[in-house]
């Protein structure tokens, strides 16, 4: 799979440290080769991605800040991008957030605020990010987002998550259109449970994760790098017949009733 992608220049959203799905996908992506610019929120997980690099020997094109809650936050980050990379072929989307305490009991008890944020920095944020990395792929690209099960059936303690990654779902598939024309294709990974710090953030991850053993058709749980190998695939060409789809790397779990 190396030079894949060589030449291509793939921005990533979304390394918290060495457990996100994000750094799986950073592997897989600089083994095929690409050079890799990216963005993180928080100080501490630019501190936690600059020591990863180093210690795997590894070399970004960039690293820039951007907070997805902001309209500004994001313009500025593709805008530093244009400035010191120029053309992007791919961006990377894995970046997700609702309140702790939504993330357990009822859905019927979601606040307005605690929803409209697991929206807002969940869902819109892709909406966001499309438009402003549209503008940087001339010639053409790939946009790859996180999902999760929980947008298409009820998972305990997912609740508003869910509901937003169903959004993030929908909003997949109305992109894909609106970029196709700039041939920007638009898809997601819907990973099966990843022993992350977001997930750490739901309720009973030992109970999602041991389904997967007992009921998948693989019987095992997936890795951050089996979804960073299918991320590889929707960002290079060998899935450019490939737009608006959500494909997913849970052991097949999802085809069972
Ligand atoms: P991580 O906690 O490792 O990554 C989540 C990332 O979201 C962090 O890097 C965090 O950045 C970023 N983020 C949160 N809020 C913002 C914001 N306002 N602006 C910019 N970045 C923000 O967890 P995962 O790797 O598990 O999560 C990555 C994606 O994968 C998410 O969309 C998640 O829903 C999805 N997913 C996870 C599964 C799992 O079981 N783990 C299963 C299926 C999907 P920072 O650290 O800088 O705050």
């Amino acid at each position: 799979m190396s030079g894949l992608l060589e030449g291509k220049n793939i921005v990533i959203m979304g390394v918290a440290n060495e457990r996100s799905i994000a750094w799986g996908i950073t592997r897989s992506l600089h083994n095929a080769g690409a050079n890799l610019i990216f963005t993180n929120r928080q100080e501490r997980s630019h501190q936690k991605l600059v020591k990863l690099l180093e210690s795997n020997n590894m070399e970004a094109t960039l690293l820039v800040n951007c907070d997805v809650a902001s309209d500004e936050s994001i313009q500025a980050a593709f805008a530093e991008i244009k400035e010191k990379v120029g053309v992007i072929h791919g961006v990377i989307h894995s970046v997700a957030f609702a309140k702790r305490e939504e993330l357990k009991g009822e859905y019927a008890d979601t606040s307005r605020d605690g929803f409209l944020l697991a929206q807002e920095i969940s869902a819109y944020s892709l909406v966001a990010v499309t438009n402003a990395a549209k503008e940087l792929m001339t010639e053409g690209g790939s946009i790859v987002t996180q999902t999760y099960i929980g947008s298409e059936r009820v998972i305990p303690n997912y609740n508003v998550m869910g509901v937003a990654k169903a959004s993030l779902e929908a909003s997949v598939r109305y992109l894909a259109e609106d970029m196709g024309k700039y041939n920007i294709r638009v898809n997601a990974i819907s990973a099966g449970p990843i022993r992350t710090l977001s997930a750490k953030g739901v309720s009973g991850f030992n109970d999602k994760a041991n389904v997967i053993v007992e009921k998948a058709p693989l019987r095992r749980n997936v890795d951050q790098d089996q979804v960073g190998d299918a991320t590889l695939f929707f960002v290079s060409d060998l899935s450019r017949g490939v737009t608006g789809e959500v494909l997913h790397v849970d052991s097949g779990f999802h085809i069972i009733g």
